[in-house]
Order: C-alpha cells, then structure tokens, then sequence
C-alpha cells in the first residue's frame, strides 16, 4: 500500500459544491489541502443543477425567511447561516468572476445561464488556494489514528493522512453523478445516526392514460388539490408539466414528499382546478352566461374559451361527456353543473413518487442534531466536518440545496482550517 508521508491540515473526500466550497475556504485561510474525487472531474452533479443553468440560491428577503422554508431545521442553521448568507454567496460568486441575475421565485442563475461558469468559478477558487486536488480516487474507508488524526484509504490502494477531514460525499440522488453513499458508510461506523434516505423532491408518476398524451404540456395558475378517501389532505397553486409519466416542474416537485408520506396510508388522487379564481357557483354561471351568449355556437368551438391550451381541451371533451357538436344551447343543466365540477378537479390517480435516479435531493442522512452547526464539526467525532447534501435537511427545489452546500462548506472550510 502506497503512503503518503504528507500530513495535510485538511482532507476533503467528494468534490461536489459543499466540498469545493469547503477545500477553497480552508485554503485561502493558509491550511494544507487535499480534495480527494472519485470520478475524472468535479462537480458532476453541479453541471446537471437547474437543467444546467445552475440556480445556485434563492434571494429570500433575509436569512429568518430562507430558513423558515427548512421546516424543523430552520432553528440549527442560523449561527451557521450568520458567517455565510444569501448575500455572502451572491457576492462571493461575483468575486470570483460570475455574474448572476435573479428569475420568478428569487432564484438566481449565472448570467451566462451555464451550470459550467458556477464550476468554473469554484474551480478558480481552488486553484488560487493551491489546493492539491486528486481525482479517480474512489475513497474506500477512513480510521482515527492514534495521534488523532485520520488515515483516508482509496480504494487504489492509496493511504492519505490529514489532521482534519471534511465529508462531503453527498446524498443518494442521481448515483451515476458519484453520489452513491459512500459518505453515509464510514459515518454510521463512527457512530452517527443515518436517517433513512428516500427520494424527497421528485416528479409524480400518475396512472391515467390521458395525462401522456399532454406531454410537454404546461398548466399556468391552477390550483392542485390532493385527496384520499375522498378528503382534501392540501392545496398548492403553480403550473403544473405534463410527462409521459405523469406531472413535474417546481410545484409538484415540492409536493411529492408530502404525496410520498400520503401513499404510505391508501391511494392519492390528485384533482386540478383550472378555475382557481372561480367557486363552484361562480363557474356554473359562468358556463350559463357562455353558453347563452354563444348559443349558436358548437361546443367544439367554444371550449377554447374554458382551456387555452388545444391538447388540453380534447380532455376536457372527454371529461364533459357532451359531445363536440352540440349546439351550446342544447347543452342540459346536468351537463353544464357536471363540466363545471369537471372545471374545478379533473383527476388523476397517483400510481407512486420517482425514485432517487430521477430526485433533485433525498432527504435522509446525519441530522443535524449530531453536528456542531457554528462549525459544521461533528460531535461524535472531532476534527470531522460534514457538508452538504449528507446532513439530513428538508429543503424545497428552488436554489435552497445549494445554498445549504456554500454555507455548510464555507463553514466547515473555516473551522477546519483554524
Ligand atoms: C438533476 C438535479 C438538479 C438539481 N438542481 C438544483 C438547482 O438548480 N439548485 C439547487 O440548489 N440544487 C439543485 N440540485 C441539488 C444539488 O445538486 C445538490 O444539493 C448538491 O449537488 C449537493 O452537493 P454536495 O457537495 O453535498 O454533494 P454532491 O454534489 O453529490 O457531490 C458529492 C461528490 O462526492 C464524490 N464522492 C462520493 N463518494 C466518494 C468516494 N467514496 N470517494 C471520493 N469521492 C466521492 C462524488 O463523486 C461527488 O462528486 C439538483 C440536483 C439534481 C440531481
């Protein structure tokens, strides 16, 4: 076995964001430092983020409001957040040569509109901190040595020793990315709890033949509500994508760990008001004054007025059980109440939630309760930091895991490198 006489300061495994973030800092504060990869290149997985341009934060008006969104970790995170903030971040990146510009929800994107320039810049990062980076090195198990500090074994049959360690290996989301949970291993070892990991921010699959035909399809504004045993359980508003297995985008994104949690007890069904802005009474006298003012008109030739968009109105057809040629002053009271119901929920059967191949995170990993969150230090183990998507954080899709990533690994860089 090959020894590496060298006693780097800091040794960071996984050269994701929260790790590259992590080896940059704890560079430019003067420490020794080692960034160990498994795959050819770094950031694999940051090259995919929001569809590859990379929505790197989320500009919530101040830190209380960012946190507030992480649901039961929001009162760990502010001592952390403190020494690194949204504006920190915006400002670190335009330091370092990347401008950004900010889209609908605050989320912000590199001008360049390229997940690459977000690389770029924390690979110049790295670079100016002289920081030694090893890549193809799968890091196969980590020991405490006697004299405190830790032998890093690859599965090159290498052996890297370094006073202070930074794990940032990531979740299990997207494994051919490197994230395969390696980190969660060694961890559990040393006597961490490892919550279990499950997709948490993933598309739902839905069982009606219909929806695949609306693929490419985007619903604006509506409203989403999710039944079981015919009870409302929520509600959210957005858009909502139609695949050829069933929903996506943002909104139903958020929602699928939720949906998730609700299969466990029964079926879900998911129904779409596309008349948010209407009641169940308002739509019906909406149809009854449409069809009285268009009363010569064909059903068919109407309906655009109800569904702007054209694939969608076959469905509504469909649904409404009056056929295309009707005159709309022939369409029943019956008929008019049922479309109107159809209006305010048409449904869909949720056949399950996409795996982790295909989630934006997992939920799962150390909780935070197991980590010192001013410095990122583990408290089951000194000298051992933790970063990133390996900490068990409930966060929503819109630039919040990333900025979990800068701040965690600045942090850690920091404290590792004193
Ligand atoms: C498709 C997709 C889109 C996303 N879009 C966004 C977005 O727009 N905005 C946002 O905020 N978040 C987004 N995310 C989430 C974001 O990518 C993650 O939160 C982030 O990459 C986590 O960073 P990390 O440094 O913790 O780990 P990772 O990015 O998972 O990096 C871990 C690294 O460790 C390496 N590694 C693992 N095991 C070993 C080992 N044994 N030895 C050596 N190296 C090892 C891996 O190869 C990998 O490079 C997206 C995720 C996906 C999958």
């Amino acid at each position: 076995m090959k020894g590496d006489h060298k006693i780097w300061d800091v040794a960071v495994i996984g050269g994701g964001p929260s790790g590259m973030m992590a080896a940059g800092r704890a560079a430019e504060l003067g420490a020794r430092v080692i960034l160990i990869e498994k795959n050819e290149t770094l950031g694999k997985k940051l090259l995919l983020t929001g569809g590859g341009r990379c929505n790197l934060t989320n500009a919530e008006p101040s830190t209380r409001a960012f946190l507030s969104k992480l649901k039961e970790n929001e009162k760990f995170l502010f001592s952390t957040f403190s020494q690194m903030n949204i504006e920190d971040t915006i400002s670190f990146f335009n330091k370092h040569g990347l401008d950004t510009k900010m889209e609908a929800g605050g989320r912000v994107f590199p001008i360049s509109d390229k997940a690459k320039s977000v690389l770029d810049a924390l690979i110049k990062y790295i670079n100016k901190g002289d920081v030694t980076i090893k890549t193809k090195k799968i890091v196969s198990n980590i020991t405490i040595n006697k004299d405190n500090t830790f032998s890093i074994q690859t599965k090159e049959d290498e052996i890297i020793k370094a006073k202070k360690i930074i794990i940032a290996t990531g979740g299990t989301s997207r494994p051919e990315t490197g994230s395969t949970g390696d980190g969660f291993k060694w961890l559990a070892s040393l006597g961490h709890t490892i919550e279990e990991s499950d997709a948490s921010l993933v598309p739902i699959a839905i069982s009606d033949e219909w929806v695949k035909t609306l693929q490419g399809v985007t619903l604006s504004n509506i409203k989403i509500n999710v039944f079981q045993n015919n009870k409302k359980q929520f509600s959210k508003k957005g858009n909502v994508l139609f695949t050829h297995f069933g929903i996506s985008g943002p909104t139903i994104i958020n929602m699928s760990k939720d949906v998730r949690d609700l299969l466990h007890y029964g079926p879900v069904v998911i129904k779409l008001d596309i008349l948010p802005h209407l009641g169940d009474g308002e739509t019906n006298k909406m149809l009854q004054a449409l069809f009285i003012k268009e009363q010569n008109k064909k059903f068919k030739n109407i309906v655009n007025t109800i569904a702007p968009v054209s694939t969608f109105q076959k469905i509504i057809m469909d649904f409404s059980n009056i056929e295309p040629e009707t005159f709309c002053h022939s369409i029943t009271r019956e008929k008019r109440l049922f479309l109107a119901k159809i209006l305010k929920g048409i449904p869909m059967n949720v056949e399950g939630i996409l795996g982790k191949e295909k989630a934006i995170v997992t939920s799962g990993g150390v909780p935070l309760t197991e980590v010192d969150t001013k410095t990122m230090e583990s408290k089951l183990c000194k000298k051992l930091f933790l970063t990133g998507d390996i900490l068990d954080i409930d966060r929503p899709s819109g630039g919040y895991s990333l900025q979990i990533c800068w701040t965690t690994g600045y942090v850690a860089g920091t404290a590792a490198a004193k």
